[in-house]
Parts: structure tokens; C-alpha cells; sequence
């Protein structure tokens, strides 16, 4: 049997972030995909928001997804662009890349790493005592772990055996979504009627359509065929635009669901596995990438026996109401898309509420994900947000916040006298760097911020403790965050 520290089940973009997340932090880890590689069937996902493409650039990889896709103003509420180009990020947009393509590069950028990819290959089951975890494969091996993670989508086959509940809503409606050529040309556009919303895009290569089209009524099963498309498309076109040659045709519906705990014991949950929503809004794959970026460097402390086991809860108690705020949202914009004449009314409204600096940027920030806001307690507005890419000098000459944290540890950033901090007994995980910066502290939606003296930032890029002229708090900060102080 192979035995690693961590494995993940299901190598989508949850599970790959989390399995580039453990590797930087020099964890063994095994990825098991169900696919006999990493080709993805059909575009799904359309991109990410502002948040994710920050994240990836934290770990100096966003160039290569930046390099593929599209950025653009596609934050939105109803029809209404919430255009976020005045906000303090390096990446003020979102990327629109399709996810077929986000897997290829983050299954290039995982294979660089000491990452086992067990490909072709289904987690069955587990079985877990104190040391460790024994996971089932369907070819009737197994791997034993100290954990696993189920990054196995929404179906989790992990959740369900784990006896973690996931409560929410049933689905109310359904979509099919397919990729398919059509003989006669599709009117361009998104068209929205009381069942929801239909679209035709012809895609890069100028004859592949890809089909949105809301069924009249809830359809069931992930398979259905090109004669269920083609009823659809007639039922609110009037023709089916003579669509044949499908290369991938799906369902997907407005169930909506969160597990109630994102850990049984040794056993844990990232992305969908832990939290399914209707797709509108695009937030989906952003969240499964947050998810991973706040557990990863915390299994990997607990993993490296750096940090107790409990430094785990705070991934739930962190994780649990972003995606909570993340699906109230899901559903409204779900139900916007329902567009009767009284809807209609409600969404004339509701837009030109959007178009408002404060409302626009309080939307903005939530489905760019720039505002997320863990609670580490009261203090200077930086505490438990999102640490700025800002423009520093070093010793050494200019360097940008992000590239102190490609390696995935945490940095102490001194901007006041140098050498102004002792943190010797964490010397072997925490990065002391002294730093000046001349520039404002502004924050997405909350806006400008008092300069801070120093600030201890987390691997994930969320800061920790705010030092405002003296060191009050920081020892407990980096024994909280980062383990107890070494031994003298
Ligand atoms: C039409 C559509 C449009 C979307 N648009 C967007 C968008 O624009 N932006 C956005 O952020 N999100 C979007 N989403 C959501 C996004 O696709 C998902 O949230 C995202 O794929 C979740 O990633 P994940 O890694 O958690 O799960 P998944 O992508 O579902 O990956 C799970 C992986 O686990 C594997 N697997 C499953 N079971 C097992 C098992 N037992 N053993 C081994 N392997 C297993 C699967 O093969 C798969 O590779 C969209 C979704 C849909 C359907």
C-alpha cells in the first residue's frame, strides 16, 4: 500500500490548488482523479474573478492564465456590470478563460511540483482511526494518509461518507449546456423569459456553439441527450437552429447546498464538495481556489507538526460563511434571471440601485472576492483581509508584496526602524523582511486605511496581526497562526 501525508480526492481546480498549495509547503501529497487525465469534456467554468487571479499571483503564476484569457468588466448583477476598474488591486477585472483551459495550466504548474498524480483511478471509501486514514480506490487498492481532502465535486463521494450533512435547497430548474455545430447561424446574445435565461455563442474556433437553454421543465440525470436539446431550443426559439455534432452536452441546475462541517476527523472538504450553487455570478471555481489557499498551508503546518490539530477548525470557521454569502448571492442573481413583466420591474430597480458607487462597489467586492474578511478579532481594518500587492523597497531595490509570498510562508513586513522585530523562536517559518513603502493603504470597498508600522501576513495573503507602532500582540499572533515558539 502507497502511504502519502495528504491525499486529495479529485483533481479539479480545488483539488489541484490544494495539491500546489501542500507540495510548496514540502508536503507529500497524491492527487486520485476519476479521468485518465487532465482533459476536460466541454468549457464549463467561463473564468475567475478579481480575488482568484491575485491568489494565483501570490504563487507567480498568474501570467500563464492572464496569457490564455480574456480580462474584462464581467462582475455582474442582472444585466448590470459592475464595473470595478477603480479598484486597488493590480488586477482590477475579471479573466475570462474557459476551464477546460484553467486545468490544463494548473495540471502543468502541479506537475512541476513533487505532486503523485494517481490518474484513471476512484476514491470508493475511506476508513479512519487516530493514526491515519485508509483510502478505497475502485481498482481495489488503496493508499493509506494522515488525511484526506474531498475535492471530489459536488456529487462528494467523500461528504457522503463522511456523514457530513448538506443541507439546502432542492433545484427548482434546470439547464442544459452543450457545445455543438448548428446549420443555421444563432442569433447572438443572452435572451432572459420566465423560465430564465438562453444563449448561443458561437466559440474561438468559428463554427463550435456553445448552448445555454433554460428546460421548461426540471430535468434530471447529467446525461442528456441531443434531442432534449434540440425540444429546448425549439420551445423558446422556435427552431433548433439545426444543431447536430454535439461534443458535450450537460445539465446543471439551482440546487443549492453547504455542508454543514468541513471536517469529520482526518477527513476534510474543499470546492464543491462542500458547497453547490446555480452558476450565476461565475464564483464557483473561485471559491473551490479559496478554499484550498486557506487550508492548504494549515494542513500543511498540522502535517508537519508545526501547529495542533485545532489550527484545522479555523478553516471551517473562515471558509464556511464566504461561501454562505457567496450562495445568498447565487440565489438572488438566480432569481433575477427569471424575467417576467413583474420581474423585469424588479430588476430595472435593482439595477439602478447597482450603478451606485457604494452598492456597485459592495457587489463588486463580494463576487470579485476582494472583500472577504476573515473575523481574527477587533483592530486596525487590515486584520483578517487581503494583504495589498503594494510597491516596496528593499534593501536589495523595489520588490512587489506578492513576490514575498510565492513560496507559500508567512512574511513579516517591517516598515518602521529596520531590524525592529525579534522573531528568532520562529525563525525557521517566518520570513522577517524589512521593507519602506511612501504609497496610500487602500482597501477594495472600504477604501484608504491608516499606514501600518508592520504586518505579519499570512501564507494565504490574509494578514494576521497589524503592528501599529510597537509589537503588542505579535508573539500571540505567531504562536496562533504559526505554532509555538521554538525551544531557546
Ligand atoms: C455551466 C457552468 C458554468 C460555470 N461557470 C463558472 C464560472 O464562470 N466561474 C466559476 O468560478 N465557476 C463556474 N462554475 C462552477 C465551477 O465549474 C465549479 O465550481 C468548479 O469546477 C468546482 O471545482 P472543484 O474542483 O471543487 O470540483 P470539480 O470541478 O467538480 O472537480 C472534481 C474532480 O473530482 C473528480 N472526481 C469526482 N469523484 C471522484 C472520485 N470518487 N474519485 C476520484 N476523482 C473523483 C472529477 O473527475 C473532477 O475532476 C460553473 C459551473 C457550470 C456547470
Amino acid at each position: 500500500m502507497n502511504e502519502h501525508a495528504v491525499v486529495i480526492a479529485g483533481g479539479g481546480p480545488a483539488g489541484m490548488m490544494l495539491a500546489a498549495e501542500l507540495a510548496l509547503a514540502k508536503v507529500d501529497v497524491a492527487v486520485v482523479e476519476r479521468r485518465p487525465d487532465h482533459v476536460l469534456v466541454g468549457s464549463r467554468a467561463g473564468g475567475f474573478h478579481s480575488r482568484t487571479i491575485e491568489v494565483l499571483d501570490q504563487r507567480g503564476v498568474a501570467d500563464r492564465f492572464l496569457a490564455e484569457g480574456q480580462v474584462a468588466q464581467a462582475a455582474m448583477l442582472a444585466a448590470t456590470v459592475l464595473d470595478m476598474s477603480d479598484f486597488p488591486t493590480r488586477h482590477p477585472y475579471s479573466l475570462g478563460i474557459w476551464q477546460n483551459q484553467i486545468e490544463r495550466i494548473m495540471a502543468a504548474w502541479i506537475a512541476e511540483l513533487p505532486v503523485r498524480i494517481y490518474y484513471g483511478r476512484e476514491v470508493t471509501g475511506f476508513a479512519q482511526n487516530d493514526t491515519g486514514v485508509d483510502v478505497e480506490l475502485s481498482d481495489e487498492g488503496s493508499l493509506r494518509a494522515q488525511y484526506l481532502v474531498g475535492c471530489d465535486g459536488g456529487r462528494s463521494v467523500i461528504r457522503k461518507a463522511a456523514g457530513i450533512e448538506f443541507p439546502g435547497w432542492d433545484p427548482t430548474r434546470s439547464n442544459l449546456i452543450a457545445e455543438v455545430e448548428t446549420t443555421e447561424e444563432p442569433p447572438p446574445g443572452i435572451r432572459h423569459d420566465a423560465t430564465g435565461i438562453h444563449a448561443l455563442n458561437t466559440m474561438e474556433d468559428g463554427r463550435t456553439v456553445r448552448v445555454i437553454v433554460t428546460e421548461q421543465q426540471l430535468g434530471t440525470g447529467s446525461e442528456p441527450t441531443l434531442h432534449d436539446l434540440s425540444e429546448a431550443l425549439i420551445t423558446v426559439y422556435g427552431t433548433d437552429f439545426g444543431v447536430h455534432n454535439p461534443t458535450w452536452i450537460s445539465r446543471f441546475t439551482d440546487m443549492t447546498r453547504q455542508a454543514t462541517d468541513y471536517r469529520a476527523g482526518r477527513v476534510l472538504l474543499a470546492g464543491d464538495s462542500a458547497h453547490v450553487h446555480y452558476p450565476a455570478g461565475g464564483q464557483g471555481l473561485s471559491l473551490g481556489v479559496g478554499d484550498a489557499v486557506n487550508l492548504g498551508w494549515k494542513l500543511a503546518q498540522v502535517v508537519n507538526r508545526t501547529s495542533p490539530e485545532s489550527l484545522l477548525d479555523t478553516y471551517r470557521d473562515e471558509r464556511h460563511p464566504v461561501a454562505a454569502r457567496a450562495i445568498q448571492h447565487t440565489m438572488a442573481q438566480a432569481a433575477l434571471q427569471r424575467r417576467d413583466e413583474r420581474m423585469q420591474a424588479l430588476v430595472d430597480v435593482v439595477s439602478e440601485l447597482a450603478v451606485m458607487d457604494e452598492p456597485r462597489k459592495r457587489l463588486a467586492g463580494l463576487i470579485s472576492g476582494l472583500d472577504v474578511h476573515y473575523d481574527l478579532g477587533d483592530g486596525h481594518p487590515l486584520l483578517g483581509r487581503r494583504m495589498p500587492d503594494l510597491d516596496l523597497v528593499t534593501a536589495d531595490g523595489p520588490l512587489r508584496a506578492f513576490e514575498l509570498l510565492h513560496d507559500a510562508k508567512p512574511v513579516l513586513l517591517n516598515l518602521g526602524a529596520p531590524g525592529g522585530f525579534d522573531v528568532a523562536p520562529w525563525a525557521d517559518r517566518v520570513q522577517p523582511i524589512d521593507v519602506s513603502y511612501k504609497g496610500e493603504w487602500e482597501l477594495p470597498v472600504l477604501g484608504a486605511v491608516t499606514a501600518p508600522t508592520a504586518v505579519l501576513i499570512r501564507p494565504d495573503g490574509y494578514v494576521a496581526w497589524v503592528g501599529e507602532g510597537t509589537d503588542v500582540g505579535l508573539s500571540d499572533a505567531l504562536a496562533t497562526w504559526f505554532g509555538p515558539p521554538a525551544a531557546a
